[in-house]
């Protein structure tokens, strides 16, 4: 793809699943890499000699996107080592699911403190960086829930509706200095995330899906390689289901 070679890419919650499938791709197109990741480091190291061997350079960076001053310091240490920031992947998230009537006080705070405060955090300190050079992309990873809704998922579905919501508003401010801001919504992605869910939920899940299969983490990662390149310039304030045919 046309536009990643060279680039500085942010991936945050690169380190498993998704993420990580996001900063290989970007890496193989060319960028160098930005890995932003919560707690353990101990699985980074396999992940970076990969990227390395692609030629990108890269850097691993501790934080909790849902702090601030962490998503600062993110972008602070990419401007130490790159320079400069070209693409944003705002892929941390989080679940914690129960039914309204059930659900606590903290575990909906928690959902949107770092699904969509996070994304918040993460744009609001990579914006200058891109206002200043007048170019950019960043891609926010939502999720057909955010669409549909999902029982069970007050907390998570309010978060990723609320990154649309984000995503359409940065694209109407930023895009005349040149920046896009795209949302990638994801149906059913085999990840640690779903893994957890149970057997019934998953057939019922695969039987509402057209294509007849759940989603790999590289599905996801070839389209936000396209928000990132070139080859979408024209594309802003939208949101790409990546689902199967699941939300149509
Ligand atoms: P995952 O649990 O495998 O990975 C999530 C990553 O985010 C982990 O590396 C985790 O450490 C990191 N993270 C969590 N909280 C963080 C924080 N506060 N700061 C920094 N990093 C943090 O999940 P995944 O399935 O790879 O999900 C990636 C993204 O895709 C999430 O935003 C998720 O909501 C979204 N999504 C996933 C699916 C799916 O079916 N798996 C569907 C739709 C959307």
């Amino acid at each position: 793809m046309e536009g990643i070679k060279g680039k500085v890419a942010v991936v945050t919650g690169a380190a498993k699943g998704i993420g990580r499938a996001i900063a290989l791709r970007l890496a193989k197109e060319g960028a160098d890499i930005v890995i932003n990741y919560r707690t353990n480091s101990d699985s980074l190291s396999e992940l970076v000699s990969e990227i390395e061997s692609f030629g990108s350079k890269v850097i691993t960076v501790r934080g909790d996107v849902s702090v601030f001053e962490d998503a600062k310091n993110i972008m602070k240490k990419a401007v130490e080592t790159f320079g400069t920031v070209d693409i944003l992947v705002n892929n941390a998230g989080i679940t914690r699911d129960g039914l309204i009537l059930r659900m606590k006080e903290e575990d909906f705070d928690k959902v949107i403190e770092v699904n969509l405060k996070g994304a918040f955090n993460c744009i609001r300190h990579v914006s200058p960086i891109m206002v200043k050079k007048r170019s950019g992309k960043i891609i926010n990873i939502s999720s057909v829930v955010g669409i549909t809704g999902n029982s069970g998922q007050v907390n998570y579905s309010a978060a990723k509706a609320g990154i649309i919501g984000v995503t359409k508003s940065v694209a109407r401010e930023l895009g005349s200095r040149g920046i896009n801001v795209n949302a990638v919504a994801p149906g059913f992605i085999k990840t640690s995330m779903t893994e957890a869910l149970s057997d019934k939920l998953k057939e019922n899940t695969l039987n509402s899906i057209p294509l007849k299969r759940f989603g790999t983490v590289d599905d996801v990662a070839s389209v936000v390689a396209f928000l990132a390149s070139k080859d979408s310039d024209y594309i802003t304030g939208q949101v790409i289901n990546i689902d199967g045919g699941m939300v149509m």
